[in-house]
């Protein structure tokens, strides 16, 4: 039976039957959160299976069931939590709205997960250009609360209408704009919250310079949950751009359309966004709105400026300019309205992925601008091996291009050949000095390939500071740097708030 998000099983056995893992129950966790419950009480900490379930996975749907999920009141509960956590060594996971793409907020050794979903508050401070938030805040809610203000939050993951800003911090969320505007990491001041042993931090201040101490701050953003509990952030916000020109444009092939993206800044052009879409997915794209978006099926780059009235009319020359020297054909627009249908071959391209098969794996690898072609080669040599699609899109003008790799879940030849190419391919990214994840963290998923990315030495010193600063290992236990088998696992069967509905082959 397919099992729905907001109807989630009533009991262990049905949790079992529903395919989620349970890590072996041991009586010391089992006690430990009775006596918690005892302490805070049954509403705060939820043993129930509906909760335990709800918590027990993220976008990727591999499910370990927690213990007991935590909805703290206040601070002093989070500190409780987290000294009775380090005194029974019950591991603990934090959770934003879930929508993460590597297992980073799945409890896979069991323990406590503490949930701040219901920590919204957000205040805008318009003459300081500042938001101050709490970490279960929705990002979109933070943009258009700034925007009353004709202030602007430009971090703007495809997930912003879900996920929250405690997310984004813990996994330095990128987003379409990153481009021009920079990632999550570059609009934090200032974090406050626990270390993983209990004592409340500080780090950062509502001020543009501060270099007193070790920069914490920074070390946090990105860290996966694995090295503190970000209860309250300082953001700065920038002026709201005014207006927008946007283009759409083809080209001969694939690697005409990557050399024309890294052209963008020879030309000295800085776009606010510049998607990429090669012809494989741009095909898909068609054949699912049965619309054409150009004569030809061709590769596309979506590239928009922004501003402020008098420069952007400047900059979209600049981009025309760009355009006709490149490009086989192009529509532009400075109209919302227009620009929309210019938008939709990019909001439609990934789940119409699914008319070549029914799973992919999306790896948001980054490579620098020179190597996109060699990585589109890559890919394509990946196809001709192993027979399996290999689109690619993404954000081409920060080098983060989304490859994927499309494969029958039921046929276990093409499992067991998308599992080799994958590590092809984080192999292939390295090799090409790029990145394994530009944005979407270690967490389980990718845990397996953090030797190709790092030397022994790196991930000693990591280790090395998550020893120091969290001695008991409780916060993310089991990620991140234990390689784990995501093939092993079979996700649930489960509808999220964000899911699209898949199309038929
Ligand atoms: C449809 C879709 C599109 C997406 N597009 C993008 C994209 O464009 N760019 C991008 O970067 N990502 C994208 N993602 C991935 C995901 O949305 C981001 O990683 C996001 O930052 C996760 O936020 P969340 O609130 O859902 O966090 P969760 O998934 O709940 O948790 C993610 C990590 O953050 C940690 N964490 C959460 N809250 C806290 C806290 N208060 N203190 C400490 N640690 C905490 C968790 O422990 C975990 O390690 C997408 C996901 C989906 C489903």
């Amino acid at each position: 039976m397919r099992k729905n998000f907001f109807n989630p099983p009533e009991t262990y056995v049905d949790v079992l039957l529903a395919g989620t893992h349970l890590f072996p129950r041991m009586k010391k966790f089992f006690d430990a959160t009775e006596s918690l419950k005892k302490r805070l009480g049954s509403e705060v900490v939820r043993t129930d299976a509906e909760a335990c379930f709800a918590a027990s996975f993220d976008n990727t749907k591999l499910s370990f069931l927690p213990e007991a999920v935590i909805f703290p009141r206040d601070e002093s509960d989070v500190e409780t939590v987290l000294r009775e956590a380090n005194k029974n060594g019950v591991p603990v996971c934090v959770r934003g709205a879930g929508t993460g793409t590597t297992a980073a907020a799945a409890p896979v050794c069991g323990g406590w997960v503490i949930s701040f979903a219901e920590w919204t508050q957000l205040e805008i401070d318009a003459d300081a250009g500042t938001a101050t938030v709490q970490p279960g805040v929705v990002t979109q809610k933070i943009n258009d609360a700034a925007a009353a203000h004709g202030l602007f939050y430009p971090p703007d993951p495809a997930s912003v209408k879900h996920c929250t800003i405690g997310g984004n911090i813990a996994t330095n969320a990128g987003g379409l704009h990153a481009a021009k505007y920079g990632v999550t990491r570059d609009y934090v001041l200032a974090l406050e919250g626990f270390l993983p042993t209990g004592e409340k931090v500080r780090w950062g201040g509502a001020v543009k310079k501060y270099v007193s101490g070790y920069n914490l701050r920074d070390l946090w953003i990105g860290s996966e949950g694995m090295l503190g509990v970000i209860t309250r952030a300082t953001l700065r916000l920038v002026p709201r751009p005014e207006t927008k020109h946007t283009f759409l444009c083809a080209f001969a092939d694939d690697a005409s359309a990557l050399r024309a993206a890294q052209d963008l800044s020879r030309e000295r052009i800085v776009p606010s966004v510049c998607e990429f879409l090669d012809t494989v997915s741009v095909d898909c794209a068609e054949r699912y709105s049965g619309k054409k978006f150009f004569e030809k099926t061709s590769a596309v780059l979506l590239v928009e400026v922004d501003g402020d009235a008098e420069s952007v009319p400047a900059q979209a020359e600049r981009v025309r300019a760009w355009a006709r020297s490149r490009a086989t054909a192009f529509r532009e627009t400075s109209d919302a309205e227009e620009a929309e249908s210019l938008w939709e071959v990019r909001r439609i391209c990934s789940q119409s992925m699914f008319l070549l098969a029914d799973s992919k794996l999306n790896e948001d690898v980054a490579v620098p601008a020179k190597n996109f072609v060699p990585l589109l080669e890559a890919m394509r040599n990946v196809t001709g091996e192993t027979g399996l699609a290999t689109p690619i899109f993404g954000h081409a003008a920060d080098g983060n291009l989304h490859v994927h790799v499309m494969f029958h879940r039921d046929n276990e030849q093409e499992r067991q050949a998308a599992q080799v190419a994958i590590r092809r391919v984080m192999e292939t990214v390295v090799a090409l000095d790029g990145v394994i994840t530009g944005e979407h963290g270690i967490g389980l998923a990718k845990s397996p390939f953090l030797a190709i990315q790092h030397s022994s030495a790196e991930i000693a010193a990591m280790l090395a500071v998550k020893k120091a600063l969290d001695p008991n290992d409780i916060l993310g236990r089991g990620k991140m740097f234990t390689p784990f088998n995501v093939w092993d696992c079979v996700p649930v069967d489960v509808k999220l708030p964000w899911d699209k509905k898949k199309v038929a082959r």
